[in-house]
This record gives structure tokens, C-alpha cells and sequence, in this order.
């Protein structure tokens, strides 16, 4: 099943991008699988998946001393400060940056690794109640603050659209948030560049592509429903 979903994702993957003429090669699919068993993750790696998505930090440390080396792993969830320095030397990027006391965190603990992570400042571009996120001027501020953290690197922008039935309906979107990636790279800070959209999930990965995304996260899409218990979100 697994095998059929990913084949099925990435069918539909180079369809987009054929039809607003861009390469698949500029389009990169991350594997959400929070909640989803180590055992899965193995299957879907076994197929040639190497990025994988998670929301939560105890969750990357769990699994990650269980599946190979080479899984770049993508922190896309909220990001509580004294859970930084657990993963710190674990993800490859963190979609969720959406504020400056949390940039801070992440570049002394990154110092301490000596190194520099990637971030995408998250956006919350339907200004919802229920989600993280920065709205787009503070998105710019923030761009404007963070841009002097020597061992973090804004890469790009990220969002979580609205759920709806209809994927048209976050088309606009996707297009602010595109736009909101233009004016702040013609701004042409310091450390920060705007080359990375992480935009489109299960539901509406396939406009995403078409307006720009270069991430997408799908979960649903190919490890099927997630089922939570008790407790978990
Ligand atoms: C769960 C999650 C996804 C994947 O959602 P699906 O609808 O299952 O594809 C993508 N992005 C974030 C931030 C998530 O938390």
C-alpha cells in the first residue's frame, strides 16, 4: 500500500509541475509520518524516501537512533524552546521559526554545534485562530531581526493552509505567501534568502506545486489516516 501511495504522490507530483512547466527536480516531497511506526518509516525509506517530516521534538528523538543516518529530517511542527537543544544535531531544517526568543535558542544551541541551521520563518497566512505562526509583517520583522544570528540561515517560508474540501480555495494563499517570499528577498538582507516555499499538504499539494512550492508535506497521502489517542493532539 505504501508502495502504491508513494508511486501515486509522485505521479501526481510531476503532473503539476508538467502543467506550469517546472522540473520535478525543484519540487522535493517530505514524508510526514508523525504518529506513524518506525516500521513504516524503514518501508517508505526502502522505497527511496529520504526526507521525512515530524511535528514533535521527543518524536524525532525517538525514532531517529532507529532508521538510517541518511534521513534528513525536517522539524515542521511548534518548536518550544527548551526542546531545541534535543534536536538540534538531528534535523536537517526547522519549518516553525515564529519568533525572535526562539531564533535565539536555536542559534546558541546551533553554535554549540557548530553549525548552521537552515530555518523557514512559518507563516500563518489566513490569519487563523488555530494556528502557529507569524502574520506576514511580522514575518517581515522578524526576517529583519533574526538576520544578524550567525549560526541560523533563513532559507525560505512556511505555511499550514486552511483545511478545506476544495484545494482551490487556498490558491490565494499560496500566492501571498509566494509574494510574501518576493518583497522580502528584494530586500536583500543579510544571511536570508527566500529560494525555499514549504507550502502544500495530503489536500492541496498538487496548487501548492503550481504556485511555487519547492517543499511539500504529505502525510495522509502516504501513510494513510492517522489515528491519535487519548492525549495526543
Ligand atoms: C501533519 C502535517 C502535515 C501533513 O498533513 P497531511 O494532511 O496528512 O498530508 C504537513 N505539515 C504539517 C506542519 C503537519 O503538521
Amino acid at each position: 500500500m505504501l508502495k502504491e501511495n508513494l508511486a501515486n504522490v509522485e505521479a501526481n507530483i510531476c503532473t503539476a509541475c508538467r502543467k506550469v512547466k517546472r522540473e520535478r527536480s525543484e519540487v522535493t516531497l517530505i514524508a510526514v509520518s508523525k504518529t506513524k511506526p518506525v516500521e513504516m518509516l524503514q518501508k517508505v525509506y526502502d522505497c527511496g524516501i529520504r526526507e521525512f517530516g515530524e511535528n514533535k521534538a521527543q518524536e524525532i528523538c525517538d525514532k531517529y537512533d532507529k532508521l538510517p543516518s541518511d534521513i534528513r529530517w525536517h522539524m515542521i511542527g511548534h518548536l518550544q524552546r527548551n526542546k531545541v537543544k534535543n534536536i538540534i544535531d538531528k534535523v536537517c531544517m526547522i519549518h516553525s521559526l515564529d519568533s525572535y526568543r526562539l531564533a535565539e535558542e536555536i542559534n546558541i544551541q546551533a553554535k554549540k554545534h557548530n553549525l548552521v541551521m537552515p530555518v523557514l520563518i512559518q507563516v500563518n497566512i489566513a490569519n487563523e485562530d488555530t494556528k502557529f505562526g507569524v502574520n506576514s509583517q511580522d514575518a517581515v520583522l522578524l526576517a529583519e531581526e533574526v538576520c544578524h544570528l550567525n549560526n541560523i540561515q533563513v532559507r525560505g517560508l512556511m505555511t499550514v493552509a486552511p483545511f478545506v474540501d476544495n484545494p482551490e480555495d487556498n490558491r490565494q494563499y499560496f500566492q501571498q505567501l509566494k509574494q510574501l517570499a518576493v518583497d522580502i528577498d528584494a530586500k536583500n538582507m543579510d544571511n536570508i534568502s527566500m529560494e525555499i516555499l514549504s507550502m502544500g499538504m495530503t489536500g492541496d499539494y498538487l496548487t501548492a506545486i503550481e504556485e511555487g512550492a519547492t517543499l511539500v508535506r504529505v502525510g495522509t497521502g502516504i501513510f494513510g489516516e492517522r489515528y491519535y489517542g487519548k492525549n495526543t493532539q
